[in-house]
């Protein structure tokens, strides 16, 4: 059983938004091609900002504007409320979870000037620039470390940022979403659908629709 493992950093960090905008520009790195491999998740995060969506994201987007997922969700598999994907016989499975939808050049479908939802936005975009890093172990143990965006331009400026309440809020959201993608697995894993030697592969949903980084 994996164990996992929540990395703090000691190095104060400073960080007052700049509102220039640029994390609603969503950035798909295409040098990993549609489907990341475990061992480049690391790599993958440094130079992503996608925006990921909790179900409960989904639900008060949907709640509050009216708008079908079509509109707002984006997964490389057709949206069907589940994120787990298998593939390969089994062999291969693929966390395909759901990201806001950006247009053609970018930008995400709820920016016009500015956030258009901004009072329901997103938990990731509230949180941004800071995320999970997710690492795994050569034991297969999970790190997570509390990261930062390095092209977010309000990085070191203003007051030092609470870290120990920033890390309950965004490892409350990777837990939010690790719990949902545990149960379909375990799911799956009863039905005899996952094979014991399956790896894991992350999903890049929108690279074909959306210009490449
Ligand atoms: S969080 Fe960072 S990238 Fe986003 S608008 Fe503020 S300064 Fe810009
Ligand atoms: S939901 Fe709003 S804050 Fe989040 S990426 Fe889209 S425009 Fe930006």
């Amino acid at each position: 059983m994996p164990r996992v493992v929540v990395q703090a950093n000691s190095e104060e960090i400073r960080f007052q938004c700049q509102r220039c905008g640029s994390c609603c520009h969503h950035r798909r790195p295409n040098q990993f091609g549609e489907l990341i491999k475990p061992e480049q998740l690391k790599d993958f995060c440094d130079c992503s900002n996608l925006i990921y969506l909790t179900n409960k994201d989904i639900d008060r987007i949907i709640q509050s504007t009216k708008l079908d997922v079509a509109h707002f969700v984006d997964t490389l598999y057709e949206y069907d409320g589940s994120c787990v994907k298998v593939e390969d016989s089994g062999k291969k499975i693929i966390l395909d979870l759901p990201i806001m939808k950006s247009k053609e050049e970018s930008t995400c479908v709820f920016y016009e000037k500015d956030c258009m939802i901004y009072l329901i936005r997103p938990r990731a975009c509230h949180l941004f620039p800071f995320f999970v890093k997710e690492e795994t172990t050569t034991e297969g143990d999970i790190l997570l470390n509390i990261s930062y965006n390095p092209y977010c331009p309000g990085i070191g400026m203003g007051s030092p940022i609470d870290k120990s309440r920033l890390e309950m809020l965004v490892v409350e959201q990777f837990l939010e979403r690790a719990e949902a993608v545990a149960e379909e697995i375990q799911n799956l894993r009863e039905k005899g659908r996952i094979a014991w030697e399956a790896q894991i592969f992350r999903s890049i949903p929108g690279l074909k629709s959306c210009v490449r980084t």
